[in-house]
């Protein structure tokens, strides 16, 4: 509940405020830890790759420790995007520097960016289809603790063609990505984002929720997906309420890349 395991940092390109902003907005919202996990990507046309500069990344959070570290646990964390897609590269790096949760995600879908109308040129129903596909290939082979905002296709189709669709016939390839988390020892987030966006449900919402505790997923943690310090922990009451009319009853807690501990919702 008072953990919020997705937040974004002037480490990311697409993100201005220093880490020490984010800490004092999460200390604000009564917060007892947060994840940064700013962006990682590879593909060469994404602003993202080569942002990143993991030893100023490294070095100001072992500043924000020591300042902060008594009042809030500060996760050092990544969203690794399309890992399955850059398998020699995700592993070196998640072995060379000390992570605690790596989040998976796709915003680039067989090779275009999700986020741009070209990936909906040929129909909201074709980029769903190839969304999940995608999707599939990362739960099954890719590098990641949890998968970030699970049914982003649904984010981009809001703000690119002004509606989503239904995902019921997604079914069948929505179940492979939860077998494949759940066989691994994976989890989820629930991404409160989308409702800060005018969307109806979170990433997930309430189907996938349920379909993911009715194959028997435990791991689920909640994340803002936050980009400045208002964001941070927002609509997690709300997000609370989804994961228990889900059938969820805690969420997990990371370190070191492993759930350590839970918390009773
Ligand atoms: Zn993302
Ligand atoms: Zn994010």
């Amino acid at each position: 509940m008072n953990f919020d395991y997705h937040v974004h940092t002037h480490h990311s390109v697409d993100a201005e405020s220093p880490m020490a902003e984010m800490v004092a907005a999460a200390l604000r919202a009564g917060l007892r830890g947060i994840a940064f996990t700013d962006h990682l990507e590879w593909y060469q046309d994404d602003d993202a790759t080569g942002y990143l500069s993991l030893e100023r990344y490294f070095a100001e959070l072992r500043e924000v420790q020591a300042k902060y570290g008594q009042q809030i646990q500060l996760l050092a964390g990544l969203e690794m995007g399309s890992s399955h897609r850059f398998l020699p590269q995700a592993r070196a790096l998640l072995a060379a520097w000390p992570w605690d949760y790596i989040l998976g995600s796709i915003h680039w879908v067989a090779g275009l960016p999700g986020w741009e109308p070209v990936a909906f040129a040929e129909g909201l129903e074709l980029a769903y289809q190839r969304y999940f596909e995608e999707l599939v290939l990362l739960a099954e082979e890719g590098e990641y603790d949890v998968l970030a905002h699970f049914d982003l296709v649904q984010r981009d189709a809001w703000t690119l063609c002004g509606r989503t669709l239904p995902i019921a016939p997604y079914k069948p390839l929505i179940h492979r990505v939860l077998k494949a988390v759940i066989a691994r020892g994976k989890g989820l987030e629930i991404n409160t984002s989308p409702w800060s966006m005018g969307l109806e449900d979170p990433a997930p919402g309430l189907t996938i929720l349920r379909w993911y505790r009715e194959l028997g997923g435990e791991i689920l943690v909640l994340g803002s997906d936050a980009h400045r310090p208002d964001r941070v922990g927002q609509h997690f009451a709300r997000a609370r309420e989804l994961a228990l009319a889900a059938g969820f009853t805690r969420l997990a807690r990371f370190k070191n890349r492993t759930v350590v501990d839970w918390v009773l919702l």
